[in-house]
């Protein structure tokens, strides 16, 4: 992807029985409905995307998709990579990936690394890395690393998402883990994975019901120029609750709310995406929801961002596929703009 232009691309999970008949992956990175289908269904459909990838290693996929976006922020640019799917679809393999082999790690694992492989290399500027790593659950915000030992006490006034001139979209109260090494940043991944998990079965709910944004920041000073230049970044690692509409149907009590509020926080996500992708359109309305307005430098603002959606190509899941292919789709039309962002010490 180039600067400025939002990529998306589209990983579809491997399954014994793909439905070759509804679902045809081009080389250019067009999905469309396969021909001789066409003259029986009343609507074709096609997207055009950056990239389908079907059958390729965590490795190629990260090498692809995100590295980029990974070097950028560690000169300053913000970045961010999310994916977007129904449960299922492989959301957490892409970002997570397996913890049970090393070589089916997700995009997570390989960004530490390549950051701080990055800042052995790049000798003449001084780095900084923080943590932080944040659940939206039902317009709740959940500290997932705030239980640690030598954190900072969680804000008075609770967690907010803020914004400011020259600092963009923050959360104040969230907390901040100085980090110094890839295992220590993995220590904390896993950390945080674990009060997701033991979160959710204290309170009875699906992990897969809550939106989860993993920030890395970063900070890189000059150490031979003398001005008191500096830049900063932070990449944003999202994993999104799982799209499908639930709630239509058989849905009560605490699933119910969940549905409901994934559904509108997803919604509102995507009418942000459609008033970004309309030029006409003046006022996007990210303050809609936590998760708009969490990602609001992502979407559109300062930043280099990808999108990857995830679908399962069985025939049975179509409608869920179409439905992220057309979000795939909206999100093309986002133009982002991405500066880097330097500062002055006082
Ligand atoms: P989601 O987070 O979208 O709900 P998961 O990431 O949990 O979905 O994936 C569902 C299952 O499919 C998991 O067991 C996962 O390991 C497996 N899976 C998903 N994508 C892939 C892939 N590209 N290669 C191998 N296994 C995958």
């Amino acid at each position: 992807a180039h600067s400025g232009e939002v990529g998306v691309f589209v990983r579809i999970r491997p399954t014994a029985n793909f439905a070759q008949d509804l679902i045809q992956c081009l080389p250019d990175g067009q999905v469309t409905q396969p021909l001789d289908t066409r003259k029986s269904h009343v609507s074709s459909w096609s997207f055009q995307l950056e990239g389908v990838l079907r059958d390729v290693s965590q490795e190629e996929f990260y090498t692809r998709v995100c590295r980029w976006v990974v070097l950028g922020a560690l000169d300053g640019y913000n970045g961010t990579v999310m994916c977007f799917g129904q449960t299922g679809a492989g959301k957490t393999y892409t970002m997570t990936g397996s913890t049970e082999s090393y070589k089916q790690r997700g995009i997570i694992p390989r960004a530490l690394q390549e950051v701080f492989q990055e800042v052995e290399i790049r000798t003449e500027h001084a780095f900084n890395v923080y943590l932080s790593y944040l659940e939206i659950y039902n317009e709740t915000l959940v500290d997932l690393l705030s239980s640690l030992q030598g954190s900072p006490r969680p804000s008075p006034h609770g967690m907010l998402v803020m914004e400011e001139p020259g600092r963009g979209v923050f959360v104040r109260g969230l907390s901040l883990h100085p980090v110094h090494s890839e295992e220590e940043a993995l220590n904390l991944l896993f950390e945080g994975e674990m009060n997701r998990i033991i979160g959710s079965h204290a309170l009875n709910r699906n992990s897969s019901r809550s939106h989860c944004i993993f920030t890395v920041h970063i900070e890189a000073r000059s150490r031979t120029l003398t001005n008191a230049k500096y830049v900063t970044s932070k990449l944003n690692l999202v994993d999104l609750a799982g799209s499908e509409r639930l709630g239509k149907t058989g849905s009560e009590g605490q699933m119910l709310k969940e549905a409901v509020y994934i559904n509108r926080s997803l919604s509102f996500l995507e009418q942000a995406i459609l008033a970004l992708g309309d030029h006409r359109r003046e006022h996007v309305p990210f303050r809609q929801s936590k998760l708009t307005h969490a990602l609001k430098d992502s979407l559109g603002g300062n930043c280099n961002t990808v999108l990857v959606a995830n679908i399962c190509g069985e025939a049975a899941q179509i409608e869920e596929t179409l439905s992220t292919l057309r979000f795939a789709g909206r999100m093309k039309c986002v133009r982002t703009d991405p500066v880097v962002n330097e500062h002055t010490d006082p």
